[in-house]
């Protein structure tokens, strides 16, 4: 009988061989890359004698139209109680009350990390010389800085008294015309980041972690989570890891600790990338450079997420584009990033095997020139076909 996923005392998953996944089918082409997701998740589980029990949940469109609530307390309460999910893609809600449904769940659940890895797949066509060389894994920071949400509108009675209390507090000068943020950047936020950041770099043989920040500007928040990544080297993981000034690049056998500015970073990646392995960084930092990094080995059709809670246990697993609504029921698009997330899913499950047979089927359909349009368009004598059409295709080679 399927069973629950549940979190060891000691902050390890348990996961039965038949383990209940919550699932938001997403909204928009949602319909499309969602059954051809599953079907190949499906099929590379039972090579493995895994069954996944899947349960729906409902955000976004469908949960409005059949609840009247774009986040129904039911979603969140499946998710808080299953530890592990997956989702689709969600329009975001114009004056639903909402900055973003997904933004909403990252805070309901205080998924901390957004975990982005970046990979090319061989014949994806691509913008650069060596997409083969970009293999980098983003952990964003996913509570913080200036996705808190807190600003205030230009011209409204809160944005005069902020700005007149900090001229009578710090005597910052602010001009009176301005809309105001807020950047909060704490200790326990950055800490906990690049502690997850490190520890999935020990655990799987990368060789360094890259603290990317513009704390050459802002001191006090990206400068410091810098700092504190520093000490949380020496502090906790001095036996196997070690910070760029405690070793002048040379880590010896340990894994290497280092810092890079944020802007020179966006030029890096492009130039050397073969410089660039586990990346710890800001949230905005981690959105401008995961973007920059999917389009880079082929774009966003392919790009997986995910949002976790180490501590809790809590996972949610999603497509990173949108809902791309244009071509929504046409069975068109590339299912590929949210079938990748469901690989990053299986790999937190401990389903490596799974997870590496999805990869290579997945890498041998593409070499097979069996590519949904969005690759199709940029390939010399390609087959395009459709969404489920792909799924067939990639089962086959399983
Ligand atoms: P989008 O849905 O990501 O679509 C932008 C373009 O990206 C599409 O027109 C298409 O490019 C390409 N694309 C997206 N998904 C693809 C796929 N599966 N395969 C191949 N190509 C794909 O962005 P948007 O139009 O700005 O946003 C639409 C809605 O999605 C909005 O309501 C937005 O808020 C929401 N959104 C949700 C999420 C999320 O749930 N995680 C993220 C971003 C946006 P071509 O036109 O070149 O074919």
């Amino acid at each position: 009988m399927a069973a629950k996923i549940t979190m060891s005392p000691g902050g390890v998953l348990s996961v039965p061989d038949d383990p209940i996944i919550p699932f938001i089918e997403g909204d928009g082409t949602g319909v499309d890359i969602w059954p051809a997701a599953k079907r190949v998740l499906d099929a590379a589980a039972a090579k493995h004698q895994h069954r996944i029990e899947w349960k729906e949940v409902l955000a976004g469109e469908k949960a409005y139209n059949e609840t009247g609530n774009w986040l129904p307390e039911e979603t969140v309460e499946v998710f808080r109680e299953y530890l592990i999910g997956i989702k689709g893609p969600l329009t975001t809600p114009v004056g639903g009350g909402f900055r973003s449904l997904n933004v909403a769940l990252r805070q309901v659940l205080d998924l901390y990390v957004c975990l982005r890895p970046v990979r090319w797949f061989q014949g994806v066509p691509s913008p650069v010389k060596r997409p083969d060389l970009v293999d980098m894994v983003i952990f964003r920071e996913n509570t913080e800085d200036i996705y808190a949400g807190l600003e205030v509108q230009e011209g409204t009675p809160e944005a005069k008294r902020l700005i007149e209390v900090l001229h009578e507090e710090l005597g910052w000068d602010i001009r009176p015309d301005s809309g105001v943020g807020v950047k909060p950047i704490s200790v326990t936020g950055s800490k906990r980041l690049i502690r997850a950041a490190i520890r999935y770099a020990l655990d799987r043989g990368r060789k360094s972690v890259t603290m990317v920040h513009k704390g050459n500007i802002q001191k006090f928040t990206e400068g410091a989570f810098r700092q504190w990544g520093y000490d949380l080297v020496r502090e906790e993981f001095a036996d196997v890891a070690v910070g760029w000034d405690d070793c002048g690049g040379r880590p010896g056998g340990k894994l290497l600790v280092k810092d890079n500015i944020a802007d020179i970073t966006l030029q890096q990646v492009l130039t050397r990338p073969g410089d660039f392995d586990v990346i710890a960084t800001t949230n905005l930092n981690g959105d401008y450079l995961s973007d920059a990094l999917a389009a880079q080995v082929g774009g966003i059709g392919i790009a997986p997420g995910a949002n976790v809670n180490y501590v809790s246990g809590h996972g949610i697993f999603e497509a990173t584009h949108g809902t791309a609504p244009k071509y929504a029921g046409q069975d068109k698009v590339n299912p590929g990033s949210l079938l990748l997330s469901g690989v990053l899913m299986f790999e937190h499950l401990g389903w490596q095997q799974a997870a590496d047979d999805i990869v290579r089927a997945l890498e041998a359909t593409i070499a097979d020139k069996v590519v949904t349009y969005d690759f199709a368009r940029q390939m010399e004598g390609a087959t395009e076909v459709k969404t489920s059409e792909l799924a067939s295709a990639i089962v086959d080679r399983l």
